[in-house]
């Protein structure tokens, strides 16, 4: 028993089961895409999704916006976004 723990707490196996687990992510049921912003590939857990992370949304939007964005239309999306997060958590959506 302590003879496993120790095989597992190894650099080597630690490293081979991300790989296995990533492998499995990405010839698996969901889609894979590329993001936009860094150009790293990455599992779709939403329709919609078109970025790896919020960081790199955020960043798109941001750069796509090149007119300043008035605070309360912000503060709307901002409002807009949680309460979809929301709903999606609800609904069992996350990753
Ligand atoms: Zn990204």
């Amino acid at each position: 028993m302590s003879e496993l723990l120790a095989t597992e707490t190894t650099p080597l196996a630690d490293s081979r089961r991300r790989n296995a687990s990533l492998r499995g992510d990405l010839d698996g049921s969901r889609p894979v895409a590329v993001c936009r912003v860094c150009g790293d590939s990455y599992v779709k857990y939403r329709p919609w999704q078109n970025y790896c992370s919020p960081k790199c949304r955020k960043a798109a939007w941001l750069d796509s916006k090149k007119t300043e964005v008035p605070s309360d239309l912000r503060a709307t999306l901002n409002r807009i976004e949680s309460k979809l997060d929301k709903i999606i958590e609800l609904n069992g959506g996350t990753k």
